[in-house]
This record gives C-alpha cells, structure tokens and sequence, in this order.
C-alpha cells in the first residue's frame, strides 16, 4: 500500500522529544524560543511566534490586524475549512472568491473586484505550498491599505522571487504568515504553527494573546530572583506549543532542504512520466514560484469519474485524495453570502486528485503510482467514453454550475 503521505521522523526526533522530558520543562519555554530563532533565521522573518496550530495562528494574525464582527475578509473557498473558520472565530465573514485559471491559488483580479468599504484584510492561501501571486496581491493590497494575511500552512520551504529577489515563504512578504506542523504537511511537530512578521507591535501581540493575555512569561517568572506577581492585561487564550512540541521542531527544521528537495525531484519525475497519459494534466509552476510540493495534484478530464478513478487506484494499493475542498459547499460555511463566481474552485474540487507524495518515497514506488495510474486511467476514459455514447453522462460542470448559481437568489449576509 503505498499511502498519500508520511511524515519523515526518526531517532534524532525521538531523542530530543526524550531530552525534553527529561529536562524537567515540557511546556512552553527554552526549547520554544529556540524553535522560534531557528524558525525566524530559516524564512527570513524579524519575528517568529510558535503556537499550537496553524488554525490559532490565522485567528490571532486576524486579530491583530483588528478583524472584527461586521468585518469582511476576502479569501478563497477553495481551501481547507481552517481558513475561513479562522476569520469567523473573530465574528467577521469571509468574502469567497474564485482562484486562478492555471492553478489552485487565489485570483488577484477577484480579489480587486472583492473589495468593498467593509473589507478588513485579504487573506490567500499558499495552497499545497505552491506560492500565490503575491507581488499581484501586494499592489492591491497596498493600493487600499489592507493588511495581507499569508495562509502558509503547506508553505514552509516554498520560494517565491518579489521584486527581482527570491526569498522564503514567510519573510513575510504581506504583514503576517501563518505556518502549520501537523503531520500532513512537509515538516511536524505532531501539531503546531508559528507565525511570522516584520511588525514588532503584531509580535508582542501574539506572544501576549497565546499566553492568556498574562503581563509575563513563565520562564521570565521562573527565572526572577524577586517576587514577580503578574497581571493579564487581555483577554487572551491558551495557544502555546510545548517543548516537546519545538524540539522535535528543531530537528525537523534541519532535516527541512533535504525533505523538499527529495519532494522536488519527486514532483519532476512525476511531471516527466505523467506527461503522456491522456487525460490527465500536470500541475502549473509559475517561473516565480517554488513549490515545496506539499501535495501534488493533477487534473483529470471532466469526462472521467473522480471517486472511481481514487477506487480503482486504492483496489491497486495507490492511495490518493479528492483534490482540494471549497468551502462554501461544506454545510459549516454554507451561511456564507456568495457574491462571486467560484466556478474555478468548484471544478478543481471535482476534476483533479493528490498523487502520493513524501520524501521516503523511492523512485520503485513513483513508478508504481505512475504505471497503476496510466492503467486505471486507461479503464476510466473507456468508461467515460461508453456512459457518453449511452448519454447517461452529462458533461456539464461549468455550465451547470453556473446556471444553478444564476438562477439562486443571493443569500442575505449574516
Ligand atoms: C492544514 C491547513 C490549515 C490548518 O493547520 P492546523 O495546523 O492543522 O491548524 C490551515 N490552512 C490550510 C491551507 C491548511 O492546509
């Protein structure tokens, strides 16, 4: 069976998960300041704050920049659920728009035509770590002096060049960078997330929040040869890593070049042995992009059935996923007033799958994803082929979709 992802952890994780036990400080403190140093020197960032996931990280990068109730916050759909539930956990909506024609990310000419006098801040989504626009997304933000919130969650170890100069996701390029480290994406910490900015006041924000909005932190007040009482001068929330947490962290950020540079090679062969399998259509790099390929994700045919292909694939012991969700068709999000087209996202969601992908993976293996796909590829467009000539197949998803979206009545906000 070979799966869709797996983390690379091994004995040096184990041994510093154990030193840190040992050590006698497991929650937040040295190895956490570490982690953060390290992290920060890594993308490039003046500040790094870790946290306990890259969901508590959106929501306090929301909070900072004053997202608030009545507030709107222009992003996409097509997107895991944490980004849109990050800016409703601050009483504000998200205004979904569509993503770009040749890859998975957000739009930047919907995010210009999004903008209304309630919009608060834009917040795109480096989807499966392949960088957004964001030397488009700079302009406009700039142009209306809104705040540009970096959903990195997939990003870490992705490059992009702005301005001439390539440089890490997470300098940050916008005002703040969220990052995740759960074991889905390229490095973990089994959960976690940190964020990253150039803003010192946003960073004494974040450390103050994560830490029930308390006056100091527990390893100043461990280590004061005086009397300290603190006070909380926020209301804050408890969003702090552990110890264990970051210093499996530090090792895995040593391990992170080799990681994405295995995934590089892997998403090349793929890109090279997939090319010639009809139906199918390899993913887009953007000549100022790098993908840390995080998830690799092809394009099927709209003719050919997406749930069977993944069957048939999984019958043959190559696991896969249904390509990225949108957000405005899970009934958690479904309160959302739609006021753009969000065609592009639904198509994606529908007709295109994630190939397995992780550093561990040999060369056998890429080439046992590729030979069971080119098969189960070919029986899928026989299928397809014979449903067309019974007329049982209507191959309509963006037409219908758009007639259906045409023909509602748009939905009252709130
Ligand atoms: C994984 C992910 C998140 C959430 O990260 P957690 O650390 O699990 O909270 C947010 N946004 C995107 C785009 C993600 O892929």
């Amino acid at each position: 069976m070979i799966p869709i992802a797996k983390p690379l952890l091994g004995e040096a994780e184990a041994q510093a998960a154990h030193n840190a036990v040992l050590s006698g400080w497991v929650s937040q403190g040295p190895q956490v300041a570490a982690f953060e140093a390290d992290f920060a020197a890594l993308v490039g960032a003046p500040h790094a704050v870790a946290v306990s996931n890259c969901t508590t990280a959106l929501h306090l990068a929301c909070q900072a920049v004053g997202v608030g109730p009545g507030d709107e916050v222009i992003t996409v759909s097509h997107s895991f659920v944490a980004t849109g539930n990050a800016i409703r956990q601050c009483g504000a909506m998200p205004v979904f728009v569509d993503i770009e024609a040749d890859g998975y990310n957000i739009d930047p000419e919907a995010v210009a035509q999004a903008i209304t006098p309630r919009t608060k801040a834009i917040m795109c989504v480096h989807q499966i770590g392949m960088p957004c626009d964001l030397t488009a997304l700079l302009l406009i933000a700039r142009a209306h002096d809104l705040p540009l919130i970096e959903d990195a969650a997939c990003a870490i170890g992705s490059e992009i060049r702005v301005d001439g100069q390539w440089g890490k996701i997470g300098a940050p390029h916008g005002d703040i960078a969220c990052f995740s480290f759960h074991p889905r994406k390229v490095i973990t910490t089994g959960e976690g997330g940190m964020l990253t900015t150039r803003n010192p006041e946003y960073d004494a924000k974040f450390r103050l929040w994560r830490q029930h909005g308390m006056s100091i932190s527990d390893t100043a007040r461990h280590a004061a040869a005086s009397v300290v009482f603190e006070s909380y001068i926020e209301r804050g929330y408890n969003y702090r890593m552990t110890d264990i947490q970051a210093s499996v962290g530090r090792v895995q950020l040593g391990r992170l070049d080799m990681i994405v540079r295995r995934r590089r090679e892997i998403a090349a062969h793929y890109d090279a042995m997939l090319a010639e399998i009809e139906g199918l259509s390899t993913p887009f790099e953007p000549d100022w992009a790098r993908s840390n390929w995080q998830s690799y994700c092809v394009r099927l045919d709209p003719a050919i059935d997406q749930r069977a292909l993944m069957q048939g694939l999984l019958d043959q012991g190559v696991t896969t996923r249904r390509a990225i969700m949108c957000m405005h068709m899970e009934p958690a999000q479904a309160d959302v007033e739609l006021r753009h087209s969000l065609i592009r996202s639904e198509q994606a969601r529908d007709h295109a799958i994630l190939l397995p992908l992780y550093a561990q993976m040999s060369d056998a293996e890429v080439a046992t994803v590729v030979d069971t796909l080119r098969d189960e590829m070919a029986k899928a467009r026989g299928a397809g082929a014979s449903r067309r000539k019974r007329g049982t197949l209507k191959i309509v998803a963006t037409s219908n979709a758009d007639a259906v979206r045409a023909a509602q009545p748009m939905r009252e906000p709130g």
